[in-house]
């Protein structure tokens, strides 16, 4: 079975999908540890993020799997654990710039269906249900009021020790919304067979349940 979850930055979408992967058994992919591992390896490689051609060649000559614990998932990137560093204030800001790149995406989408084949799959992004596994057999959009995703944000890079104020998370998240569902491939929107989840006034377990009850009705 392939569950796509699309929604925009602080919908809860990574947290859901990994707790429902989990419940259910399924192997969780989380895409946008993709673009940020490639975004992290850009910048520290001082790539110009505006050059499309060294994305591309940068995205073909990365090589990026998960591995699995029982305490957490980590990204490995060119045998290099990355995990700790793809969250910080500097990917956050410029990630939807180098996921902006047709070609690049090319390359991440390949291998995003190459990871989910044969396998049972809880998949979070943008783009899942679009084109990553348009064959899915859920599509789940999940989205919540701007100031529930500002104030999850911000939690969220509290809690990993970063000191950052509330409206340089605001900014950020509009930005990237923003960029994210402007873009010419892989744009963030709704689809007509997407089941679209308000999550602003719910807590994790009940996104979760609202999830599994649509699961069991099939
Ligand atoms: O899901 P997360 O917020 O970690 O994703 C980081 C960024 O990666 C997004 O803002 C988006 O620009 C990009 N992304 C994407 N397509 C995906 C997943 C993430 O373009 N499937």
């Amino acid at each position: 079975m392939k569950i796509a979850i699309d929604g925009p930055a602080g919908a809860g979408k990574s947290t859901v999908a990994r707790r429902l992967a989990a419940e259910l058994g399924f192997v969780y992919i989380d895409t946008g540890a993709m673009y940020r591992a490639l975004t992290f390896k850009a910048l520290e490689e001082s790539l110009d993020l505006d050059d499309e051609d060294s994305l591309y060649q940068l995205a073909q000559n990365t090589e990026i799997h998960f591995q699995y614990h029982s305490h957490g998932q980590r990204i490995i990137c060119d045998n290099r654990d990355i995990s700790d560093y793809i969250r910080s204030p500097r990917v956050n800001a410029e990630v939807s710039r180098v996921a902006s790149k047709p070609l690049l995406r090319g390359v991440m989408v390949a291998q995003q269906r190459k990871l989910a084949e044969n396998k049972s799959v809880v998949m979070d992004g943008r783009d899942i249900g679009e084109f990553v596994l348009p064959d899915a057999d859920y599509k789940f959009f999940l989205t919540a009021s701007i100031e529930k995703r500002i104030m999850r944000r911000l939690e969220e890079m509290q809690a990993s020790g970063y000191d950052i104020e509330r409206e340089t998370i605001a900014r950020e998240i509009m930005d990237r919304d923003q960029r994210d569902s402007s873009r010419e491939m892989g744009a963030l929107r709704v689809l007509e067979d997407s089941i679209v989840i308000d999550t602003s006034d719910l807590k994790v377990d009940e996104v979760i349940n609202v999830l599994k009850s649509y699961l069991k009705e099939n």
